[in-house]
């Protein structure tokens, strides 16, 4: 994509914040490593996703964080948008609604919270 690129030829042993400027991030429904943490930030233990300043993001254990590179790849994972910072308004719910069951919005922000296992790494993949 840009010089953001970056292939992994090792096993990634990390969940989120990989060090200085390096991320696991969900892009195509695959985890890669980036040296950008991605549009949004998602908890795996709670299937909710934030935006990156999100303060209840922020305070969750780095292990249990993983990022997105846009807000396709948060909801085709099955992660629902976050209460406290709203990432989501009608007219990212339009981009997205055959992605959701949910009927509303409303409902979307509403779904109850469950642990989502974020997918392991592929081999040589690269954002
Ligand atoms: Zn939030």
């Amino acid at each position: 994509m840009n010089s953001a690129s970056l292939v992994s030829e090792e096993p990634i042993t990390c969940m989120g914040y990989c060090g200085p400027q390096l991320y696991t991030v969900i892009k195509d429904g695959q985890l890669v490593l980036s040296e950008v943490p991605g549009a949004y930030a998602g908890i795996v233990t709670k299937g909710i996703f934030g935006r990156l300043e999100c303060k209840s993001g922020m305070y969750a254990k780095r292990e249990n964080r993983v990022f997105f590179a846009t807000l396709e790849d948060a909801v085709k994972m099955g992660f629902r948008p976050c209460n406290k910072c709203k990432p989501l308004d009608e007219e990212h719910f339009e981009r997205v609604k055959s992605l959701v069951r949910e009927p509303t919005l409303n409902d979307f922000y509403h779904r109850p919270m469950r642990r989502i296992d974020p997918p392991t790494l592929s081999e040589s993949l690269r954002w």
